[in-house]
C-alpha cells in the first residue's frame, strides 16, 4: 500500500497551485488599515517637509490624492469582506488600488520635485524608495501588483527630475531611480519565489501528513477488526500493543496488557521454556507456526494456533504474535476421534458377534447336515427318505440364509476381505455345478457345464467367493426354471502370460425377468415379483451379495432376460495365473487317436464332451438321437473302423440310453465298442442294470473334465465286456481308486467327530480320532499319518498350538494339516495358513468338500521315509575312504541297539536322571552316526528332558522310542545290512 510521493505530488499539482494563489491573496489582503494609515502619515510628513517650498494647492492636492487613494483602498477592502468575490476579482482589485496609491505618490512627487531644492527632492525620493522597498514584502504574493506599484511610483519621477534641470545630479538621480527599480524588481521576484515555494511546501507537507494519518487510521482499523488476536512484543517480551481480538480471547483489557510481560500474562506455567524457544526461533527470522495452549485471565487454557515473526523494519526487535482460537476445531477433532473409536468398537463388537454367531450356528448345523447326508446314502423307506430330504433341504436353506445374512452384514460393515490363494478354476466351476445337479435332476432340468480346456487351471483368487456367486446364479436358474436347461460356462476372453480374464455365464430357459424389474433385482431384499415370493422362496439377498462380490473381485454382474424365454447372468473376472504345479493330471491310458461317438440330444452336452475329450486327442463324433447313433456305430464297424467308445446320454426322447445300449449289445458287430452312460437322474439299481447290459461306465452329469477323462481312460484300458461280472467304472470307483489315507482327526465335539469319521470311513480312509491338540501331537509322534484334520477350538491345546507342535516334529514338518473351523469369517483362512496349516475347511462342510481337501492335500500315502538314511551314511564313509567299515558299524549298531534301549529303560525306571541322560547321549551318538535321524532326534529330546530332570517326560517318550528302535532294526534286517558279511 505504499504510494509514490512523486506521483502523489503531480497528482496534487493543481490543488497546490490553487493553494499558493489563495495564500498569496491572503498575504496581499493582510496589510490592513495600518498600511493605508502609514501612507497618509508618510504623505503628511512629506507635506511638512516641503511645506515652504511648494505652492499650497499642490501640497494639498498631493496629500489629498494619496489620502484619497489610501481611503479608496480601505473602502475596497471593506467591500471585499462583504461581497466575497472570486480570487481573480480580488486580485484585480488589489492591483487596481495598489496602482491607484502608486499613481498618487508618483505623480504627486513628479509635480513637486521641480519646485524643490535638491535636498528636499532627495528626501522625497528616499520616502518613495522606502515605500517601494516596503512593498517588496507587503506585495510579495503578486508580481504584478508589485510591478504596478513600482511603475506608478517611480516612472513619473524622472520626468519631474528632468524638468528641474538636465545637470549631472538630475541625470544621476534618474539613473539611480532606474537602477533602483531594476534592483527592487529582482528582490521582489526572489521574495515571491521563496514565498510561493514556502506555501507549496506547506501544502505538500499538510497533504502527506493527512495521508499518513489516514493510513494509520486504516491500519488501526484493520488490526482492530481482525478476528485473530494480535500482540506486538518488544525486545524484552513486553507487550507493546494488542488488538480487541486479543482482549476478547484472553480476557485482559488493552490497558492491563500493555507493558506486561507476555509470559506472565498468557503463557501457562510449565510452557515458559517452550514459549521462549519459539520466540528465539522467530527472532532468528523463522516464521513460527505452532498449535499450543495459552491461558485466559480466568485460568482456563485455550488451544491456539500461534504464528510469530520478527517485525523486520523495527530496529528495536519487535515481534508480532498472532493467536487464533482453535478450540472449536479441537473439540470437533476430539468428537470425531471419539466417534471413530466408537464406530471401531461397534464394528469390532459386530465382527466378534458375527464370528460367535457363525460358530454357534454352524457347529450344530454341521452335525445335522453331515448325518443327514450319511443316512441318506443308506437304504431307507420312501417316507424316511422324503422326510430326511426335507430335513436336508431345510437345513441347507437355513444355512444359505445364515450365510447370506452374515455376508451381507460383512459387506455392509466393509469387513469382507477377499482371499488370494491358488485354486483350480475349472474344478471350482464343476464342483459347484455338481453340488446343484441333484436339484436340477429333481426338476428334470438339463444342467450343462462347459469349461473349455484353454481356461487356465491354476489361478489365484478367492475360490469360496467364486463358488458362492456361481452357486447363487445356478441356484436361481434352477429355481426359476420349470423346464429346459441351465447352462453354466466359463470361457477365456483374454489370456496374457501372467493373467487371464474369464467370462462366466449362467443361462436358463426359465420364467425370465420383466424389463422393469431388471434394474431392481440386484437391490437388497428385492424379488422380481411379490407374488413370486410365495411361489419361490428366498431372501432377495443373493443377487445383491453376488453383485457386490463380483465387483470386489474386479468384475460386473449383468443380466439379460426375456420373459418366458429365460435369463442369462454373466460376469468377467481377471485372475493372475499360477505357474502350473508339478503334479500332472492323472491319466489312466493314452487317449490320443481313439475314436468316440457321443449320442446325446442336448447340443451343449455334446459340445462339452467333444471339447473335453477332443483336447486329449480323441476323435469325437456326434449323434443327436439314438437311431442315428446306432446307425453311425454300424457304419463305422462295417467300414472296419469301429468306435472305441460310445458315450450315451441316459435320458433321450423316444429311445433312451439304456434302450440304445441294449440294441448295441444285441449287435455282435458292435461288441468291441465300450459303452459309457451319462445320466442326470441317477436311480437306485442303475449300477446293476449297467452291469447286466455290459456298460463299462456310469457317470452322472455334470461331469468334471478330469473325471470324464479318467473314466474314459479306465474304460479304454480295460477289456470290452459283453455283460456281467466286470467292474463298473463310476464316480465312486474313480474316487475309490484313489488311495486310502491314514487320517488323524483332532476334534473335541463328539458329534462332529462322528460326522467326519463316518464320511471318511465310508470313503475308504482310515481315521484316528483325538479330542485335543496335545493328543494330536502325541499321536503324530507315535504313528505315521497322511493328513491331519485339526479343529481350531479345542480344550487344553488349541489347533494353532497343536500345529506348531506338529511342525516341530521331524515327521510333522511336511505333514498336511487341514484346519477345521466354524468361524467362517474372512481372514480366518489367512490366519490358519500363517499358523502353519496347509488347508482350511469351514464347518458345516459337505462330504465332497472334505474329500476334495483331504485327498487333494495328499497324493496318496507316501511310502514311509526310511527310518535310517543308510545311503547317506555310506556315501559319507565313501568320501572318507572307509566304505568297507560301513557294514561292520551297522552290524554292531544292530546288535547293541537292544542293549542300549534296555539300559535306557532301566535307567528311566530307576529314576536317576543322570544315568538316563548318559544312556540317551551314547545311544544318540550311535544312531546319529549311521543316519538314523528320527531316532537320534528322539534320543536328543530324552537327553534334554533328563537334563531338566523331567523324568515323566522321558517316560512319555519311551513307547515312541521303542517303536522307532524297532522300525530301525526292522529296516536294517530287511535291507540285509545288519547281516551283511556277518560272521554269524
Ligand atoms: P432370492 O433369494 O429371492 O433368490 P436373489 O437376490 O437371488 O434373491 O434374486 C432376486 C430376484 O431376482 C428373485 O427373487 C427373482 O425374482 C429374480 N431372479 C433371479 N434370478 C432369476 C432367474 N434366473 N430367472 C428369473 N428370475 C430371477
Amino acid at each position: 500500500m505504499t504510494v509514490d510521493p512523486v506521483a502523489r505530488g503531480t497528482e496534487h499539482e493543481p490543488r497546490v497551485e490553487a493553494e499558493v494563489q489563495r495564500a498569496a491573496l491572503s498575504q496581499l489582503l493582510k496589510g490592513g488599515p495600518l498600511a493605508e494609515a502609514l501612507h497618509v502619515v508618510l504623505v503628511l510628513v512629506v507635506a511638512a517637509l516641503v511645506w515652504n517650498s511648494l505652492p499650497l494647492a499642490l501640497t494639498i492636492g498631493w496629500v489629498g490624492a494619496v489620502t484619497a487613494a489610501a481611503g479608496l483602498r480601505t473602502w475596497w477592502r471593506l467591500q471585499l469582506a462583504q461581497r466575497a468575490p472570486s480570487p481573480e476579482q480580488a486580485l484585480r482589485g488589489v492591483r487596481l488600488t495598489v496602482a491607484g496609491v502608486g499613481l498618487a505618490w508618483g505623480f504627486g512627487a513628479a509635480a513637486a520635485i521641480p519646485a524643490l531644492g535638491l535636498d528636499e527632492a532627495a528626501l522625497t525620493l528616499v520616502v518613495l524608495a522606502g515605500i517601494v522597498a516596503g512593498a517588496t514584502s507587503s506585495l510579495v504574493g503578486d508580481r504584478r501588483s508589485f510591478r504596478y506599484l513600482l511603475i506608478t511610483v517611480l516612472t513619473p519621477l524622472p520626468i519631474g527630475i528632468l524638468l528641474q534641470g538636465h545637470s549631472r545630479p538630475q541625470v544621476i538621480a534618474t539613473l539611480l531611480i532606474a537602477l533602483f527599480a531594476w534592483g527592487m524588481d529582482r528582490v521582489h521576484r526572489r521574495a515571491y519565489h521563496t514565498f510561493a515555494e514556502r506555501v507549496r511546501g506547506a501544502v505538500l507537507l499538510e497533504a502527506s501528513t493527512q495521508e499518513l494519518a489516514r493510513q494509520h487510521a486504516y491500519l488501526d482499523a484493520l488490526i482492530a477488526s481482525t478476528p485473530v488476536a494480535i500482540a506486538v512484543l518488544d525486545g524484552e517480551r513486553l507487550i507493546g500493543s494488542v488488538n480487541p481480538a486479543f482482549e476478547a480471547l484472553f480476557g485482559y483489557s488493552a490497558a492491563e496488557a500493555l507493558g506486561s510481560n507476555i509470559d506472565r500474562l498468557i503463557v501457562p506455567t510449565g510452557l515458559g521454556a517452550a514459549a521462549r524457544d519459539l520466540e528465539a526461533r522467530a527472532r532468528r527470522g523463522e516464521i513460527v507456526r505452532v498449535e499450543v495452549e495459552r491461558a485466559h485471565k480466568d485460568g482456563r487454557h485455550i488451544p491456539v494456533r500461534l504464528s510469530a515473526a520478527a517485525v523486520k523494519a523495527a530496529a528495536e526487535g519487535a515481534l508480532v504474535a498472532l493467536y487464533e482460537d482453535i478450540s472449536d476445531r479441537k473439540a470437533a477433532e476430539t468428537a470425531m476421534r471419539a466417534a471413530r473409536d466408537l464406530a471401531e468398537r461397534v464394528a469390532q463388537a459386530r465382527s466378534a458377534f458375527l464370528a460367535n454367531m457363525s460358530h454357534e450356528i454352524r457347529t450344530p448345523m454341521n452335525a445335522v447336515l453331515g448325518f443327514v447326508e450319511l443316512v441318506l446314502d443308506t437304504e431307507l423307506a420312501p417316507e424316511q427318505r422324503r422326510a430326511l430330504e426335507l430335513v436336508r433341504s431345510s437345513s441347507e436353506a437355513l444355512l444359505t440364509i445364515l450365510n447370506d445374512i452374515l455376508d451381507y452384514s460383512k459387506i455392509e460393515a466393509e469387513h469382507l476381505e477377499l482371499e488370494a490363494i491358488p485354486f483350480d478354476l475349472p474344478k471350482v466351476v464343476h464342483a459347484t455345478a455338481t453340488l446343484l445337479a441333484v436339484r436340477a435332476r429333481e426338476k428334470h432340468l438339463e444342467l450343462t457345464v462347459d469349461v473349455p480346456p484353454d481356461v487356465p487351471h491354476m489361478v489365484r483368487g478367492d475360490p469360496t467367493r467364486v463358488r458362492q456367486v456361481l452357486m447363487n446364479l445356478i441356484g436361481n436358474a434352477i429355481k426359476f426354471t420349470e423346464q429346459g436347461e441351465v447352462d453354466v460356462s466359463a470361457a477365456v476372453v483374454r489370456c496374457g502370460a501372467a493373467d487371464a480374464s474369464v467370462h462366466f455365464r449362467v443361462r436358463d430357459t426359465g420364467i425370465g425377468i420383466p424389463p422393469e424389474q431388471l434394474a431392481t433385482i440386484f437391490q437388497e431384499f428385492t424379488q422380481a415379483d411379490a407374488s413370486m415370493t410365495r411361489r419361490y422362496g428366498g431372501t432377495g439377498l443373493g443377487l445383491a451379495i453376488s453383485r457386490r462380490l463380483v465387483a470386489l473381485m474386479g468384475g460386473e454382474l449383468t443380466v439379460t432376460s426375456v420373459v418366458g424365454r429365460g435369463s442369462e447372468f454373466s460376469f468377467t473376472l481377471p485372475f493372475p495365473i499360477e505357474t502350473p504345479t508339478a503334479v500332472a493330471p492323472r491319466q489312466a491310458a493314452s487317449l490320443g487317436g481313439r475314436r468316440l461317438l457321443v449320442v446325446d440330444d442336448n447340443e451343449t452336452n455334446r459340445r462339452i464332451v467333444r471339447d473335453m475329450l477332443g483336447a486329449e486327442g480323441v476323435a469325437v463324433h456326434e449323434a443327436a438321437r439314438a437311431d442315428a447313433g446306432l446307425a453311425a456305430l454300424r457304419r463305422a464297424a462295417g467300414a472296419g473302423t469301429p468306435f472305441d467308445l460310445a458315450i450315451l446320454d441316459a435320458q433321450m426322447p423316444e429311445r433312451d440310453g439304456f434302450a440304445l445300449a441294449t440294441a448295441i449289445r444285441g449287435d455282435p458287430d458292435l461288441a468291441p465298442t465300450r459303452l459309457l452312460i451319462l445320466t442326470s437322474a441317477g436311480q437306485r439299481g442303475d449300477g446293476e442294470r449297467c452291469r447286466q447290459l455290459g456298460i463299462q461306465a456310469y457317470l452322472t452329469k455334470p461331469i468334471a473334465r478330469a473325471d470324464l477323462i479318467e473314466a474314459v481312460g479306465t474304460v479304454l484300458a480295460g477289456t470290452p465286456s459283453a455283460g456281467g461280472g466286470a467292474d463298473l467304472v463310476t464316480r465312486h470307483s474313480i474316487a475309490e481308486s484313489r488311495h486310502a489315507l491314514r487320517i488323524l482327526l483332532a476334534e473335541d465335539n463328539p458329534v462332529n467327530q462322528q460326522v467326519a469319521t463316518a464320511m471318511l470311513l465310508k470313503r475308504g480312509h482310515q481315521v484316528d480320532v483325538v479330542s485335543n491338540g496335545r493328543e494330536a501331537v502325541d499321536a503324530i509322534r507315535a504313528r505315521r499319518y497322511d493328513v491331519v484334520l485339526m479343529d481350531i477350538q479345542m480344550p487344553e491345546m488349541d489347533g494353532f498350538a497343536a500345529a506348531d507342535g506338529i511342525r516341530a516334529l521331524p515327521q510333522g514338518r511336511a505333514l498336511p494339516i487341514i484346519a477345521l473351523t466354524a468361524h467362517a469369517l474372512s481372514g480366518e483362512r489367512e490366519r490358519c495358513l500363517t499358523a502353519g496349516m496347509s488347508g482350511y475347511l469351514a464347518k458345516p462342510f459337505k462330504a465332497h468338500e472334505l474329500f476334495a481337501l483331504v485327498e487333494g492335500s495328499s497324493d496318496g500315502p507316501t511310502p514311509p521315509a526310511p527310518p535310517i538314511d543308510l545311503e547317506g551314511f555310506r556315501s559319507t564313509m565313501r568320501e572318507a575312504g572307509a566304505e568297507e567299515a560301513v557294514d561292520g558299524i551297522v552290524r554292531v549298531f544292530a546288535q547293541t541297539a537292544p542293549e542300549r534301549l534296555a539300559a535306557l529303560q532301566t535307567a528311566a525306571r530307576s529314576g536317576d536322571p543322570e544315568s538316563v541322560g548318559r544312556a540317551a547321549h551314547a545311544f544318540k551318538s550311535a544312531a546319529g552316526t549311521i543316519g538314523a535321524r528320527g531316532l537320534a532326534l528322539l534320543l536328543a529330546e530324552i537327553e534334554g528332558a533328563a537334563r531338566e530332570s523331567m523324568l515323566e517326560h522321558v517316560q512319555r517318550e519311551l513307547p515312541a522310542l521303542e517303536r522307532e528302535v524297532a522300525a530301525v532294526l526292522d529296516y536294517l534286517s530287511n535291507s540285509g545290512a545288519s547281516h551283511a558279511r556277518s560272521p554269524g
